[in-house]
């Protein structure tokens, strides 16, 4: 059948859809190219296939168009066993003890509040609320593999249900809502926040760690490749792990999270600056350099990372 769809497949034979793509808070509005990223000729180690990079010129949201969707997503994420060797539980679990109690603090609820972790993947964050206290923190996740893990080792609740059908069960009913990493991986992160300020109650807390683009980073290393002629860019990652597909600043996440009803009350904006190489010697210069760029992004707040705290202000959406 002729669906006049374009495909293409990556070095390993995951094969994507090539779908016409405009900017979720937007809609069909002026873009600006960034430029070109993934495949052979647009990636250090080739992954993934060749993607074009656009910019919002309303919101400044970066997004791929066409946007690559994968024919076989659960063959691109592999095998959650690796995810269980590769993660250090203990370490994670503290810093999100840390979380749970700032977001109490901020919400103004003791251990009865209700809190919703969205794609929740082995519970890290609900046993954080669990050792904190609370016993109504709930976790939605798709993962079978997760779930099992979560409930086999915590006791934990966690349902195999989208944001949105979620929302249409509990109305108004969460005091704390936390979309930890996970709003950079959707298609539709506008029906994802609509649906996350929906579960809230008004004056609920909405908690957001999401990557920042453009960062200090992919700005430096876009402008090289311009004085180089070369059309790479270095933002998004949307045909590979870890499947980043929307690049979120403060401008573009505020214009979201204000369509639907929810308020930013502060941005803390910071990445790790050790940046990861392989063998060769001129991969480790590399590295070298974007740690020093990291170090100075983390001191000029144009790093690559942002933890957000935000409110449901509006009535209901
Ligand atoms: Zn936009």
């Amino acid at each position: 059948m002729e669906t006049g769809l374009r495909t293409a497949s990556d070095s390993q034979g995951n094969e994507f859809d090539l779908v016409p793509w405009q900017c979720p808070t937007c809609g069909p509005g002026p873009v600006k190219v960034l430029g070109l990223r993934g495949g052979p000729s647009h990636h250090r180690y080739r992954l993934g296939i060749e993607s074009r990079i656009v910019q919002c010129r309303g919101c400044q949201l970066i997004f791929p168009d066409p946007f690559p969707v994968p024919k076989s997503p659960q063959a691109l994420y592999g095998d959650p066993a690796n995810y269980f060797e590769a993660h250090d539980l203990d370490g994670k679990i503290r810093n999100y003890r840390e979380l749970i109690r700032s977001a109490l603090a901020k919400a103004g609820k003791g251990t009865d509040a209700a809190i919703l972790d969205v794609g929740s993947g082995r519970g890290d964050l609900l046993r954080a609320a669990q050792l904190e206290g609370v016993p109504g923190a709930v976790g939605l996740e798709f993962s079978e593999a997760m779930i099992d893990f979560a409930a086999r080792n915590f006791g934990l609740t966690v349902l195999n249900q989208s944001i949105e059908e979620h929302a249409g069960q509990k109305p108004g009913f969460y005091d704390v809502v936390i979309l930890n990493a996970v709003l950079e991986h959707v298609y539709d992160p506008g029906s994802m926040i609509a649906a996350a300020s929906k579960l809230l109650k008004p004056g609920g807390v909405l908690y957001l760690d999401l990557p920042q683009e453009p960062n200090l980073l992919t700005r430096l290393g876009n402008a090289l490749n311009r004085l180089r002629r070369c059309r790479s860019v270095l933002n998004l990652s949307p045909s590979w792990p870890p499947f980043h597909v929307y690049g979120f600043n403060r401008k573009s996440l505020s214009t979201l999270l204000e369509k639907h009803g929810v308020g930013i009350e502060s941005i803390r904006i910071y990445a790790n600056a050790r940046v990861p190489s392989r063998f060769s010697r001129k991969d480790r210069a590399i590295a070298f350099v974007g740690t020093q760029i990291m170090r100075l992004a983390n001191l000029t707040g144009t790093a690559g990372n942002m933890f957000v705290w935000a409110r449901r202000t509006g009535a209901s959406g």
